[in-house]
């Protein structure tokens, strides 16, 4: 009932965070077939650039302030704290660059996450990070090998992600901040569709697990069927108290993303490629952001029913 007033515009949805999802880097020591991290342009990714990284940080912070009343957004959302999520790529393959960026962004005003594939988080690294985080992101998409394999979950020495350490890095992690929140992403996809993760998902316990049905915006490898999808959500309904489904129309102009050169950008059912806006340190966020909006009602009902549940 209240989705569809939402969607009417007669109710503004009070969210308790606004996410802005930062894809600091297009590098990944992962190949997955079914990456959507690839962005136009070959410019020096702005996080090599502390100085930039941390001017636009500062402009975003002053854009995105809930008091701000010439942000557009503000008309139809209303939101209190500003959360900057860094993803990738693979973040912590730059992680003294993460680890000043995530300082920066707390000194500004920002709370933030990292969503990593986790193949890089040792217990010290989760004990530095896990102080300047209120969640955690992993990517998971299967506990079976052959299957990470298949999809390209490996380094290019053929080294798989090692639960044994991550469960130990994630309870590390917790014990230094016990507030963290942790959460599990899932793309689901030909390879995985079939799978029971379960036991996997239970054993490092987090607050939220997001299946994903694969996007096919940069590529529709490995795209699944509606069916399958439905059967991978049914199968794990005994976890629906912290599965989030987002099936593919829930994805599209739906998140606030920026990309590794500073660009605000889309996703596009049916496009062949993302739409980006100028780079923000060249014309300033509120231009920028004017170039690629997001659709409101999609991403408040993204956020609505976490807030209710008191998660990021
Ligand atoms: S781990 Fe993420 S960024 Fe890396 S290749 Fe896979 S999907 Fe892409």
């Amino acid at each position: 009932m209240k989705h569809s007033l939402i969607r009417k515009g007669l109710v503004r949805p009070q969210l308790s965070e606004l996410v802005i999802n930062w894809h600091i880097t297009e590098a990944c020591n992962y190949n997955c077939r079914y990456c959507y991290a690839h962005w136009d342009g070959n410019a020096r990714e702005l996080i090599h650039d502390i100085s930039g990284t941390r001017q636009m940080l500062e402009n975003l912070w002053q854009f995105f302030h809930p008091e701000n009343v010439a942000n557009p957004l503000q008309k139809q959302i209303d939101w209190r704290g500003i959360r900057l999520n860094l993803a990738g790529g693979e973040p912590l393959l730059y992680s003294e660059r993460l680890l000043q960026t995530l300082s920066d962004a707390r000194n500004i005003g920002f709370t933030a996450s990292v969503i990593t594939n986790g193949s890089l988080l040792s217990r010290d690294f989760a004990q530095l990070i896990a102080p300047k985080l209120s969640m955690l992101g992993v990517s998971l998409d299967s506990a079976v090998s052959k299957t990470n394999r298949q999809i390209g979950r490996q380094s290019r020495q053929g080294k798989l992600l090692d639960m044994d350490a991550l469960e130990d890095a994630i309870k590390a992690a917790r014990l230094i901040n016990p507030k963290l929140q942790i959460k599990l992403n899932t793309v689901i996809n030909a390879i995985n569709c079939d799978e029971d993760l379960s036991a996997g998902i239970r054993r490092l316990a987090p607050q939220r697990w997001k299946v994903l049905r694969m996007l096919p915006v940069v590529t529709d490898e490995l795209n699944v069927s509606d069916e399958d999808f439905q059967r991978f959500v049914a199968r794990h309904r005994d976890l629906g108290d912290i599965m989030c489904i987002e099936d593919n129309t829930d994805m599209v102009e739906s998140y606030v993303m920026i990309d590794p050169l500073g660009r605000f950008f889309q996703n596009a059912l049916g496009q062949p490629n993302y739409r980006y806006s100028p780079p923000i340190p060249k014309v300033g966020v509120a231009q920028a952001f004017a170039k690629v909006g997001i659709d409101p009602s999609k991403f408040c009902s993204r956020y609505m029913v976490p807030v209710a549940r008191g998660l990021p």
